[in-house]
């Protein structure tokens, strides 16, 4: 390797990096040691803000291989023909915990994809599980506040996050996945991906499908116990960050069947309930996952900060032939997630090597300036219309068109109102074992809440789950149902 002068950041050369500058051997330090100052200045500005959610998580890259011709469903090109390769990013994540937290901790696991596409970046922001908490993205930052530091004590609170569920009864479907062996994955590479949402796909004639993404495990689920779950928080917070870069570094690989469920727009206006709601699956019986094709993780971040820690994941970009479906929460992050970018890595964080759309055309748009700006569009127009860049739209981009009715106002879309149906087959789906570890993992999740209304809400909605269920949860702390048995 040849030598290279150390240099300050304006690339002057530096004598010495043991010994600051003195007034004399033993006198104070001096200012004009700009090397010093510029060092300690630049140390203090290396944090950005966190996620506030997803703070903590590793990556890696790697590439989406499609085995069949979608072209019948999208025009989107990762999916025009068998053996079609797209490179993309992946991050895991945990959701509540700061970027120091345990990587084995309860929690659902992000499962951030962006593929890098001739037609742009396409996200899919997804998590290890098929459905949310909540369906309304007015909701959100309630329910995250509950998931992080309670006001007063700056301690995570279980009255909190069991005030909040209990009142919030579309959530218990995804608690008891989070409760389940599902909520404490051994890795990240032992768990399951969801794109959660309902995507349109739309294909070159116009015509839109509703679709769902599943990316299933080749190395199979495997679970830690709560057990050994909290051990390994303690043992190694980092194992799963560690698994994921040490398996790839050996020349091992990652990786997930790519499988998508389809359903039309006659049958999604018709559906016995809304295929919209994030807070339900689509039954595999009314639906079945069709395999089309695989996902490999196969190269590691070189430097951890500027490639992971700096992606910039956002539902919002999308490629042709994908789009946004109703889903209200899909449509408040199709907001929030751009939005936090612009706050933690600023106005330009498209421009950031790992979050620039590198096998699309060079971005031709007329947004300037801005901390960070890279300059690169140079002398030309910074307005449109103009009559010098030849910078034109592209109508057959527009968004499908979607036909909308009713009033505008505060209303819920979810005109069945089953927030129980799916966490009770899912209850009844799992073995005896599981069923107990479930319990007992709700049960140990109420220690420190002391409020008998929150602990007797939260087990009613269990109850209407599943009888049993919510029997076995009220008996394990304590609640007395027989004033709902009636
Ligand atoms: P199925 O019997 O066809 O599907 C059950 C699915 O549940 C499995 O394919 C598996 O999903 C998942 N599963 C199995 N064991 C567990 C567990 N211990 N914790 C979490 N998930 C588990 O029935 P349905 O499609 O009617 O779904 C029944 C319930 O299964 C749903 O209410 C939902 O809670 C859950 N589920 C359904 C999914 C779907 O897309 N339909 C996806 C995941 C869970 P996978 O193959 O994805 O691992």
């Amino acid at each position: 390797m040849s030598k290279k002068v150390l240099s300050t950041a304006q690339g002057a050369p530096v004598g010495d990096n043991q010994n600051s500058q003195t007034a004399g051997r033993y006198g104070p330090v001096l200012m004009q040691d700009v090397h010093l100052l510029e060092k300690l200045a630049h140390f203090n500005r290396e944090r950005i803000p966190e996620r506030v959610v997803h703070a903590k998580g590793a990556g890696a890259f790697g590439y989406l291989e499609i085995t069949e011709d979608l072209s019948d469903l999208t025009k989107a090109l990762p999916f025009s023909k068998a053996g079609e390769r797209t490179p993309c990013l992946l991050r895991f994540s945990t959701v509540g915990g700061e970027s120091g937290s345990g990587d084995a901790e309860r929690d659902p696991r992000g499962f951030a994809l962006k593929f890098y596409t001739p037609e742009g970046n396409w996200d899919i922001v997804g998590n290890n599980t098929p459905v949310f908490f909540i369906r309304d993205p007015l909701k959100f930052p309630d329910f995250i506040h509950t998931q992080k530091r309670h006001p007063a004590t700056h301690c995570k609170d279980a009255t909190m996050m069991w005030d909040f569920w209990s009142h919030s009864p579309e959530s218990v479907h995804q608690v008891t996945i989070l409760f389940s062996d599902r909520g404490t994955p051994k890795s990240y590479r032992h768990m399951n991906g969801y794109g959660s949402h309902t995507f349109a796909m739309v294909n070159a004639e116009g015509n839109r499908v509703w679709v769902k993404f599943h990316f299933k495990t080749k190395a199979g689920i495997e679970n830690f116990t709560a057990e050994e779950a909290t051990a390994m928080v303690g043992n190694d917070p980092d194992h799963a960050t560690r698994d994921l870069f040490d398996t790839i570094k050996d020349g091992g690989t990652a990786e997930w069947e790519v499988q998508i469920q389809v359903m039309t727009e006659d049958e999604a206006s018709t559906y016995r309930f809304d295929p919209f709601d994030v807070t339900k699956v689509w039954p595999h019986s009314d639906y079945p996952c069709r395999t089309i094709g695989k996902l490999v993780l196969d190269r590691n971040p070189k430097n951890y900060f500027a490639e992971i820690e700096q992606a910039a994941f956002a539902p919002s970009n999308m490629i042709p032939g994908i789009e946004p479906s109703p889903d209200k929460m899909l449509q408040g992050r199709l907001f929030a997630y751009a939005d936090a970018h612009r706050y933690r890595l600023g106005a330009n964080f498209a421009q950031i090597t790992v979050n620039c759309p590198y096998m699309a055309r060079e971005a031709a748009n007329h947004q300037r300036d801005g901390a960070m700006y890279d300059g690169a569009a140079e002398d030309a127009p910074n307005y449109e219309p103009n009559s010098f860049d030849n910078v034109h739209e592209a109508p057959e981009h527009n968004p499908t068109p979607l036909a909308v009715s009713g009033s505008t106002g505060t209303q819920a879309r979810d005109y069945a109102q089953d927030d129980f149906s799916q966490a009770g087959d899912l209850y009844r789906l799992m073995s005896p074992e599981e069923q107990d570890r479930l319990i007992s993992n709700l049960a140990g999740s109420f220690d420190g809440v002391e409020n008998e209304g929150i602990k007797a809400r939260a087990v009613c909605n269990f109850f209407r789950a599943d009888r049993e269920y919510g029997t076995r949860l009220a008996e394990a702390i304590g609640v007395d149902l027989s004033a709902y048995n009636g």
